[in-house]
């Protein structure tokens, strides 16, 4: 049976719950999106995906950050097409091909000055989770050191190393960093002085004899963290971490797995701090929707000996040719300041929207990386309390603006008064720190967006940050149906008098007669 040959118009319910029963039978307990998101995609162009119940859908998950122009851009399949059509061996293991060759010149053409002269590359096993433990095997070869740095909300992929690199899991060779964020500051701050902090426990960590910091080989950073929940690395901050590594002889290795190929708004995201690490972690977009990974490094770094990092499928010659045209359209079509321009005018509308909500938190992102953290309203006791003793612990310090301090451009960053709601993110910690997070509100967005034909992603520390991560071509018209959907799944669930299961109902607007946008 084949659904893909169906007409359009055809539709059989029969069918596809059958298929949906059938995964949920035979597929592991392990399966993820499939959970929140019970769709039997047959069809997909661009920013949407047709269901086999007939449904359409706009994809702002976009192969979790994976497809830069979206499903089935005719330059990737074309490209595609071209490959099958040549003759060439889809499969050669690491052996050198015209297709490769053409692949890692046009991925050069786009890396950070040093790394483009004088880098090396190599192939890894296609998953962005094999490219970080190849990223980490090289610094320790190199370095003769087995430590690693990284940092609380990090997310690196799922096999042994890069999951240890990740936040939530204990790694007994990793010492765990702070990585500045407003919201939810570790230090209370926020803003610059947040981000000066981070900078500061770093350091100090690593110069304290007695801090316990096992020797590191290297840094490992995402310069905007993705699945912890879209938080953009402080570009001043980013530069610090540059400084201290190179200071210390420890490699900066940036996991650019979901920030590259213009999604921040940049080619890579470390562009935006103008900081060149040395070694960087490559997979996602530059497969163009079919699987690879790479990494790409210093020269001096490559003390590997032969078979030092091998894998069998590292010779993907569609994926390479998928995505040389991805990267050459990307960069020809300027769809990195496309992403910047795009995105911001989102936040924009986004910033409006969580200005009429209590239970938006924070509106942040980086081009068209773009998160908004959903919150519990607490009553004025508990946040009064609150505020009392933030005042105390921060000597009335409170949230700082945060003038220059976005790593990424800040249409994301907030700027404004101390203390109290900023405008333009949300509601902002303010002076008594941030609302509890609502992962129950998050997960009901997302499928009152799902029931108005809108996939988007959750993330987050506690899943309570609905994620977009819309095709990088995504029109200024089909922006604003994303953003129409939205706002509607926010209103049926945020808007006082709304009643979703297991989530308190919305007391108060944010001011009196606060329109619902929908
Ligand atoms: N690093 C980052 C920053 C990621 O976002 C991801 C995937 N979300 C990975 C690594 C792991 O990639 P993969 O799932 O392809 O193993």
């Amino acid at each position: 049976m084949a659904l893909t040959q169906l007409p359009p118009t055809v539709s059989s319910a029969a069918v596809y719950e059958g298929i949906l029963r059938r995964q949920s039978s035979r597929e592991s307990a392990a399966r993820t999106y499939a959970r929140s998101l019970p769709i039997v995609p047959v069809r997909a162009r661009g920013l949407t995906i047709e269901g086999a119940d007939g449904r359409r859908y706009l994809d702002c998950l976009s192969g979790a950050g994976s497809l830069a122009l979206g499903h089935n851009h005719p330059v990737v399949l074309e490209a595609i097409r071209s490959v099958l059509d040549s003759g060439a061996p889809l499969h050669v293991l690491d052996l050198a091909t015209p297709v490769k060759d053409a692949f890692t010149d046009e991925l050069f053409a786009t890396l950070p000055r040093g790394l483009a002269a004088s880098g090396r590359i190599q192939f890894c096993s296609p998953a962005g989770t094999d490219a970080v433990e190849a990223a980490f095997k090289l610094v320790r070869i190199a370095t003769g050191r087995d430590g690693l740095l990284a940092f609380t909300g990090a997310y690196h992929g799922m096999t042994e190393g890069a999951l240890a690199a990740s936040g939530g899991a204990p790694g007994a060779r990793v010492t765990r960093l702070p990585f500045p964020q407003d919201y939810r500051c570790p230090f209370g701050v926020g803003g610059e002085n947040g981000a000066r902090l981070a900078a500061r426990w770093t350091e100090s960590l690593l110069d304290d004899p007695k801090s316990g910091v096992r020797p590191p080989a290297g840094m490992i950073v995402e310069p905007v963290q993705g699945e912890g929940g879209v938080l953009p690395a402080p570009s001043g901050w980013l530069r610090r971490m540059r400084e201290l590594t190179a200071e210390r002889s420890i490699p900066l290795i940036a996991d650019e797995v979901q920030t590259g190929v213009g999604r921040t708004g940049a080619f890579w995201a470390v562009g935006h701090s103008g900081i060149e690490p040395d070694v960087m972690v490559l997979s996602k977009a530059i497969g163009g929707s079919l699987p690879l990974a790479v990494i790409v490094y210093r020269e001096a770094l490559d003390a590997w000996q032969p078979g030092d990092h091998a894998g069998t499928f590292r010779g993907n010659q569609l994926a390479m040719a998928a995505g040389a045209a991805t990267l050459r359209y990307v960069r020809e079509n300027g769809l990195a300041g496309r992403a910047a321009a795009l995105g911001g005018r989102m936040l924009d509308r986004l910033r409006r929207l969580a200005a009429e909500y209590d239970c938006i938190g924070e509106v942040r992102g980086a081009g068209l990386m773009i998160g908004i953290e959903f919150v519990e309203p607490e009553d004025g006791a508990g946040s009064a309390a609150r505020a009392e003793w933030l005042a105390a612990a921060g000597d009335g310090a409170g949230p700082t603006a945060r003038p220059e301090s976005g790593g990424v451009p800040a249409p994301g960053a907030r700027g404004g008064p101390a203390g109290g709601a900023r405008p333009g993110t949300g509601r902002g910690p303010g002076a008594d720190g941030p609302l509890p997070a609502s992962p129950a509100r998050a997960a009901a967005v997302q499928q009152e967006c799902l029931r108005r034909g809108l996939i988007v992603e959750l993330g987050g520390r506690h899943s309570c940050v609905v994620r977009l991560l819309p095709p990088l071509t995504i029109t200024d018209e089909q922006a604003e149906a994303v953003l129409d959907r939205l706002a509607d799944a926010v209103a049926a669930v945020c808007r006082p008098g709304s009643r979703i299961p297991g989530i308190p109902a919305p007391s108060t607007p944010k001011e009196a007669g606060a329109a619902s946008p929908a």
